[in-house]
């Protein structure tokens, strides 16, 4: 039995959910598949789901930015019903310690630009601000059994706080409540429903299902994070990107909270690591993917990749944080959760048609696009609109303006056929 739509998104998580949504509130008829028991449960069910506004781009930046207007108010954007559990935003902020590629002078003129109130420490505000830290520059970071790691700073370090920022509490769950948005618009979902073949029927796309079912129609949008790269191969598309992805595997470690904890969310990249008060106390800790760590590709299905904890990254992202507030201790055991990023080669998210008409893409968002999720599904919408209305998104291409600042975003920053931009080049993008 073949289910029909107008747009058939395979993946349910934060970006296909967010683009199902927006794609049911223009009038289509919608198709959202997941080969999980329900939606999120992919990269977006590991997210730290940091809400932070510094990135190296305007459009990136802008993008997180004009989400969070959204994270706070997401009941009301959804039309969620007063019975239905919604993810929360805490907005606790976010301390940037100086870094090489987040200075304190690009980031005022950055959040001047934005709108963001923040503010700026010098190294003794720093120390008063949060006594206990260790502001030391230790750049640039070093494996920990390096004798290097434990030298001398070699300068001082302020920093800059965003007050306004902050955290999603439940990833998985915001992907839930943009799914059942999209549900109470009438979209289709399919879970436990697998995509593993993708091929054409009379001038539409046939997706296979692994049941032996199928859903046809006449666009589709691949919204399936790290596994991006398996559907574009099934559906034979992606040859003409300039810009590729590649899945990475990735821990995040939960420790206990030194006495009298560390309030805000803490992004280091001198040292190359992040870290993230949880509801109940206790901290996590995520890596900035610090060089002399290595990188974990996958380079095989990604359904392989093993989930267990590693003694060796809890070791070096744990003492990572607590060579920057020793007051936190390091547990014997690693615990927490391992997840994996669907890297961009510039660590920026490729949101566009193809060459193959009807097919799109919301892929590439590199570790650092769940805060991104409400707007992805927007430009998605957008983009698909305009192909609709016979405009050339690749010659002319979409801009979308916020309904809340007036601000314009050129949704050709995310094109595939883009030259890679020059960005921090990790998961801060
Ligand atoms: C450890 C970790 C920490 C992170 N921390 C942050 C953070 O602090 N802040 C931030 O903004 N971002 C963060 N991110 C990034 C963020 O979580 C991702 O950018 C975002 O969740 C990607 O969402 P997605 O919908 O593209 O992918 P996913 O959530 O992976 O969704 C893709 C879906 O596709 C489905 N699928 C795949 N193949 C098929 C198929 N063949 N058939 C049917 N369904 C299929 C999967 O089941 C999955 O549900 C983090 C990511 C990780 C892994």
């Amino acid at each position: 039995m073949a289910a029909t739509g107008d747009v058939a998104i395979i993946g349910a998580g934060i970006v296909g959910s967010s683009a199902a949504y927006q794609l049911a509130k223009s009038g289509r008829r919608v198709v959202l598949i997941d080969k999980g028991a329900g939606p999120g449960f992919g990269s977006t069910s590991a997210s730290s789901a940091v809400i932070r506004f510094e990135y190296s781009k305007l459009e990136t930046a802008a993008t997180a930015w004009e989400s969070r207007f959204i994270w706070r108010n997401l009941r009301d954007y959804l039309g969620a019903p007063a019975g239905e559990q919604v993810a929360a935003f805490h907005q606790i902020g976010i301390l940037i310690v100086d870094s090489v590629s987040f200075t304190r002078e690009y980031l005022r003129g950055l959040f001047a630009e934005l709108g963001v109130e923040h503010v700026e420490y010098d190294p003794a505000g720093l120390r008063a601000a949060y006594p206990g830290i260790d502001n030391g520059r230790f750049y640039p970071p070093k494996p920990i059994r390096d004798d290097a790691f434990w030298e001398d700073p070699t300068a001082w370090l302020g920093g800059v706080l965003t007050p306004q920022a902050g955290f999603i509490d439940d990833p998985r769950l915001a992907a839930e409540n943009f799914a059942k948005a999209a549900e109470r618009l009438r979209a289709k979902t399919l879970y436990k429903a697998r995509v593993v073949g993708i091929g054409h029927r009379q001038g539409n796309w046939l997706l296979e299902l692994a049941d032996g079912s199928a859903v046809e129609a006449p666009q589709v949008v691949n919204a399936a994070g790290p596994w991006s790269g398996e559907i574009l191969r099934l559906a034979g598309v992606g040859g003409e990107f300039k810009v590729r992805t590649r899945p990475m595997r990735q821990e995040v470690h939960s420790v206990a909270a030194p006495a009298g904890r560390i309030e805000p969310v803490v992004v280091d990249e001198d040292l190359g690591y992040y870290l993230r008060p949880e509801p109940s106390g206790s901290l996590i800790v995520g890596g900035a993917e610090p060089e002399c760590d290595g990188f974990d590709w996958v380079d095989g299905p990604v359904d392989d990749v093993d989930l267990n904890r590693s003694q060796r990254l809890f070791d070096a992202q744990v003492t990572r944080a607590a060579r920057r507030f020793p007051g936190i201790a390091i547990p014997p055991r690693p615990s927490g959760v391992v997840g994996v990023y669907d890297v961009a080669s510039d660590w920026t998210p490729i949101f566009d048609k193809t060459d193959a008409p009807g097919f799109h893409v919301g892929i590439g968002t590199s570790g650092n696009s769940f805060k991104h999720g409400p707007l992805l599904g927007e430009y998605l919408a957008a983009i698909i609109a305009a192909g609709d209305d016979g405009r050339d998104h690749d010659a002319d291409p979409v801009v979308w303006r916020s309904p809340r600042t007036g601000r314009e975003i050129g949704l050709g920053f995310f094109s595939r056929l883009r030259q890679a931009w020059a960005t921090s080049g990790g998961v801060s993008g």
